[in-house]
């Protein structure tokens, strides 16, 4: 990720038999991949993820796509078999208090997609980053909104924070727009000000047919979208002196 870069990291919330990663990957030719493996849910009752039975399909996509692989780490039992396959961790927002997780993380070397936990401050965000080395260079901050009183929707997105970052800080910083509003419809307006107020990035949830997704399926773009998305955010890109990277 380069400092001009605008790099959309997208695929769907959980691998799963509906997701259609290769689908994604021969109508995008997509640089950045997500997919979760392990899934923290609320209720226990959801689906957890494929979790070690979704590596082998990973590292099968691997050898015909060439993709950097981004997916979400939930413990330390994980770290090492997840570490064959992903290119970056990614730390949810109910683990960025995982100080002993992050640990863990540090002794791989990868770099880190670290999200905000929902209540954070930016000064418990910011020293959370530092349980890993060279912080600054290997911990990607990812504001995913925060709780508010507002019911309407998921979660609020705090742009005030990626602003500030960007102002105060040396660190990359992208936007979740899919947690963040928790809303389709939102998606396109969010990433645009996630644009403009200087983000490096977006971490977007897609899906070939959201609506059998086993998890998160009333907040993922379908292609359509997600091709929509891309089109706008190219068009306003260079007034941002930026380039659109996915
Ligand atoms: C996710 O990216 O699928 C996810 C669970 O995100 P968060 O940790 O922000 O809720
Ligand atoms: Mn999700």
């Amino acid at each position: 990720m380069l400092d001009n870069d605008f790099t959309i990291i997208h695929g769907p919330c959980s691998l799963d038999r509906t997701s259609s990663l290769r689908e994604q990957l021969h109508l995008f030719k997509s640089q950045y991949v997500r997919a979760g493996l392990f899934k923290l849910r609320t209720d226990q009752k959801s689906f957890q993820g494929l979790r070690e039975e979704g590596i082998p399909i990973i590292e099968a996509l691997k050898v015909s796509h060439s993709f950097s692989f981004v997916t979400e780490v939930v413990s330390i039992d994980s770290v090492n078999k997840l570490s064959e396959i992903t290119d970056y961790f990614q730390v949810g927002t109910r683990n960025m208090y995982n100080y002993e997780l992050l640990k863990k993380l540090n002794d791989t070397g990868k770099k880190i997609i670290l999200k905000r936990a929902f209540s954070a401050t930016l000064d418990e965000w910011i020293k959370a980053s530092e349980y890993i080395d060279d912080p600054v260079n290997r911990v990607i901050l990812c504001e995913r909104g925060i709780r508010t009183f507002e019911p309407s929707y998921r979660n609020t997105i705090d742009l005030n924070a990626v602003s500030y970052l960007k102002e105060y800080t040396n660190y990359k910083v992208l936007v979740d727009p899919t947690h963040g509003t928790g809303r389709c419809e939102l998606i396109m307006p969010m990433s645009k000000a996630a644009l403009a107020c200087g983000a490096d990035g977006l971490l977007v949830e897609t899906h070939q047919n959201s609506a059998v997704a086993l998890s998160d399926n009333d907040q993922a773009l379908n292609f359509n979208g997600f091709k929509q998305l891309i089109d706008e955010l190219e068009r306003l890109a260079p007034h941002f002196n930026k380039k659109v990277i996915y």
